[in-house]
């Protein structure tokens, strides 16, 4: 998607570990207009998929995941990184190893929000190594529920994530797809 490949160009910045940093848009300051517009893209991208639920986890897939369900009507589920007073015990977890801040999580989502017949989409801000990814694929298949696909706002296609998504046979979509990092500057699968 051009409009957010400029975006980067213009306002991402390269830190060491392969790390894009993007905080003044994305992953904390929030610019809403180019939100509304990932998320008109990605309803696009999946019209004909018979979504009923968006999935993301917090905090920086929200945003682009509002929007998505914003678009296709449906509504929109985060997984909690840190246990919540009002979270009882009827819950699905799953083990995350957070790429940025090299932790484990776990991940939780109250049963009552994953009836067996949904089918989600999948909604993330990045797509590094897959494992946020995955935790909410252990999610759906614990919780007995369809994934009709994957979009992430930004995918280093570099690392190991866009394979293990591809290797399920989920429908992966990308709005920029980052090839590599070069002498500190973004190279994108659309420039090769
Ligand atoms: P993964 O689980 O795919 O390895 O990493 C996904 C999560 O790590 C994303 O939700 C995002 O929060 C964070 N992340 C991974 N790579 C980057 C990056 O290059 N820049 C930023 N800002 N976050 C990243």
């Amino acid at each position: 998607m051009k409009l957010l490949e400029d975006r980067i160009r213009r306002d991402g910045s390269v830190l060491p570990g392969n790390v894009l940093k993007v905080d003044n848009f994305l992953n904390h300051q929030i610019d809403p207009q180019l939100m509304d517009e990932l998320g008109a893209e990605f309803a696009r991208r999946f019209k004909d998929s018979g979504i009923t639920k968006i999935l993301t986890v917090e905090s920086s897939g929200i945003a682009p995941a509002v929007m998505t369900g914003l678009h296709m009507g449906v509504p929109v589920i985060f997984a909690r990184k840190h246990k919540s007073l009002t979270l009882t015990d009827n819950l699905y977890t799953a083990k995350v190893y957070s790429y940025t801040k090299q932790v484990n999580n776990d991940i939780s989502i109250d049963r009552r929000f994953l009836d067996p017949e949904e089918k989600v989409l999948i909604i993330d801000d990045f797509l590094a190594n897959g494992q946020a990814v995955q935790g909410l694929l252990d999610i759906a298949v614990t919780a007995n529920i369809k994934v009709a696909g994957v979009g992430v706002v930004i995918e280093k296609r570099f690392q190991k994530g866009h394979k293990l998504v591809a290797d399920a046979g989920i429908q992966l979509e990308a709005l920029a797809s980052i090839a590599s990092f070069e002498d500190g500057k973004v190279i994108f699968a659309t420039d090769k």
